[in-house]
C-alpha cells in the first residue's frame, strides 16, 4: 500500500520527514492572500507605460453563482439581488473603459486570449452575455472570434440560448463544473445537483458546437470510492470532452464544508492519492495527455491557443471584483475574501465606483527578480512539460535554476520528484510522483516574504 506521505532515503542515512500531499493549490504566484492595499494607489497608465502589450490575456470575472458549494473559496456570491448584474455590468463597462484608456492609445494593444470566469458567467440573462462580450470587444478591443475564449459554466445555466449566444461571438470552450456524476457524492460535496440535469447540459453544449469540452471532476469526496470515482470518470469519458480536469477536493476555511471539519487526514491523503493516481491512469489509458497534476487533454483533440498556466509572459488585464491583473513588476487586484458577508460588501462597493476610481490599482504585491524567478520556476514546473531550462536563463541573465534554488531542486530530487536534476540537464521535470506531489512543490518554493505575508492575512 502506497502511504499519503513521502518519506525517503537521505544522502546520509536519515529519512526525510514526511510531506502531506495537499498543501495548497498554486495556481497563481503569488497568491490574493499576500497582496496589501497600495498606500500609493499607482496609476495604472504608469504601471503599463512601457510594458509589451501585443499579446495581453484578458479575463473577466462574474461573481455570481446559484449555489455556494462546500468546497468553493472563490470570490462569488449567491444569487443577486433585482438589478444587481445590470448595476454589476454598468461597473464592469466603466472599469474597461478606464483600463483600456490606461493602457494608452498610442501604441497597439492586443489580446491574444480571452476568458470569462467567475463564479458562473452564465449566470447572466443571454442578453447580459451580449452585453459583457461587448464590453470584452468594444471597450476593451478583444477580437473574440479570433483568439480563444473560454467560459466558465454551471449545468443548470448552461442553457441552449446562452451558450447559442457564447457560440455566436467566438467561445472556443466551455469549462463545465460537473464534479462528480453520482447524485449522493454531489450532495456531500453541498453541490446539490442530479445526474440527469448534468448530461443534459452536456448535451446542450456538444448541440452548440464549441470546439472545446472541459468536464470538471472532483475526488476525496466523503463516501467516494475506487468505483464510484470510476463511474464517474467514464461518464464524462462518454462525451469524449476535449479536456478533463481532476481537482483533489480541499477544506478550506470560511467554507461550506470548512465550517465542518479540520483537513489534516492522514487517512483522507491517502484516499485522495490513491484515487488521483486511479484517476490518471484511467485517463492516459482511454488516450487523454497528462499537463499537469490537475489537467489532462485529448491526444487527438484540436489544437488550442496557449492557455494562462503555459504563459510564462507577464501581461494579464483582469476585470472586475476579484480579477487579478498582472504587470511585469506588481499583481494587483481589487479587495478579496471569501466570507459571503464581506464578498456581499466588496461587490456593492465595486457597483458603485466611478469610473475614475478604475483607474488606479488598490491592492496588490510588487513582483521583484526574486519574485519573477520562483513564479516562473513554479509555473514551468507544475506543468507535465516542465522548465526549459535554455529559456528560464535567456530570461534571467544567464543564471540557471540551480544557481538560483539548489537548495528546493536537491530536496525534491531526494524525494524522487524530480527526472533529471543533473547539472547538465536541458529540462527540468516532475516524475509522476512528483506531479501527485505538485500540491507539497508549490507551497515550498513560496518566499519567505509571500509565506509571511499569506500567514498574517486575516481571512474574512
Ligand atoms: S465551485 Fe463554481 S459554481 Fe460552485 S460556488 Fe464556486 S464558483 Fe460557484
Amino acid at each position: 500500500m502506497t502511504t499519503a506521505t513521502t518519506t525517503g532515503p537521505h544522502p546520509h542515512g536519515d529519512r526525510l520527514p514526511p510531506v502531506r500531499p495537499y498543501q495548497s493549490y498554486v495556481y497563481a504566484y503569488p497568491h490574493k492572500t499576500a497582496y496589501r492595499r497600495l498606500p500609493d494607489r499607482p496609476l495604472l497608465s504608469t504601471l503599463w507605460a512601457g510594458e509589451p502589450k501585443d499579446a495581453l490575456s484578458l479575463y473577466l470575472h462574474i461573481p455570481f453563482c446559484e449555489v455556494r458549494c462546500g468546497f468553493c473559496n472563490l470570490f462569488t456570491r449567491i444569487g443577486a439581488a433585482d438589478g444587481l448584474t445590470g448595476a454589476y455590468l454598468d461597473a464592469l463597462d466603466r472599469q474597461a473603459a478606464a483600463v483600456r484608456e490606461a493602457l494608452g492609445a498610442r501604441e497597439p494593444v492586443r489580446f491574444a486570449t480571452a476568458a470569462f470566469g467567475g463564479g458562473t458567467p452564465t449566470f447572466l440573462t443571454p442578453a447580459e452575455l451580449e452585453r459583457l462580450c461587448d464590453i470584452a470587444e468594444h471597450r476593451m478591443g478583444a477580437d473574440l472570434r479570433a483568439v480563444p475564449l473560454s467560459v466558465e459554466a454551471s449545468p443548470a445555466t448552461a442553457t441552449a440560448d446562452r451558450l447559442q449566444v457564447l457560440a455566436a461571438r467566438g467561445a472556443t470552450r466551455v469549462s463545465l463544473g460537473v464534479q462528480s456524476f453520482d447524485d449522493a457524492e454531489a450532495r456531500a460535496a453541498v453541490r446539490p445537483q442530479r445526474r440527469a440535469d448534468v448530461e443534459a447540459a452536456l448535451g446542450r453544449i456538444r448541440d452548440a458546437r464549441i470546439p472545446v469540452l472541459n468536464i470538471d471532476l472532483i475526488y476525496g469526496i466523503d463516501g467516494q470510492t475506487a468505483e464510484t470515482w470510476l463511474r464517474s470518470l467514464d461518464a464524462a469519458l462518454a462525451w469524449r470532452p476535449e479536456e478533463v480536469y481532476l481537482y483533489p477536493l480541499y477544506i478550506r476555511p470560511l467554507t461550506g464544508l470548512g465550517r465542518r471539519a479540520g483537513d489534516a487526514d492522514p487517512a483522507w491523503d491517502e484516499q485522495r492519492l490513491r484515487l488521483y493516481r486511479l484517476g490518471r491512469d484511467h485517463l492516459v489509458a482511454h488516450g487523454y495527455g497528462q499537463q499537469s497534476m490537475r489537467m489532462f487533454r485529448r491526444v487527438d483533440a484540436p489544437p488550442q491557443g496557449a492557455d494562462d498556466y503555459a504563459c510564462q509572459t507577464d501581461g494579464m488585464i483582469g476585470l472586475g471584483c476579484g480579477a487579478r491583473s498582472y504587470t511585469a513588476g506588481l499583481h494587483y487586484s481589487f479587495d478579496y475574501a471569501v466570507g459571503m458577508h464581506e464578498i456581499r460588501s466588496i461587490i456593492d462597493d465595486y457597483v458603485s465606483r466611478p469610473g475614475s476610481d478604475f483607474a488606479h490599482a488598490e491592492y496588490g504585491r510588487r513582483i521583484d527578480a526574486d519574485e519573477a524567478r520562483r513564479r516562473h520556476l513554479l509555473q514551468s514546473l507544475l506543468q507535465a512539460e516542465g522548465l526549459d531550462v535554455a529559456g528560464y536563463r535567456a530570461r534571467f541573465g544567464g543564471r540557471a535554476p540551480a544557481d538560483d534554488f539548489g537548495r528546493e531542486l536537491t530536496r525534491f530530487a531526494e524525494r524522487g520528484w524530480l527526472k533529471d536534476a543533473g547539472p547538465h540537464t536541458s529540462t527540468l521535470r516532475l516524475t509522476p510522483e512528483g506531479l501527485a506531489h505538485s500540491d507539497a512543490i508549490g507551497p515550498e518554493l513560496f518566499s519567505p516574504a509571500v509565506r509571511d505575508a499569506m500567514a498574517a492575512y486575516e481571512r474574512k
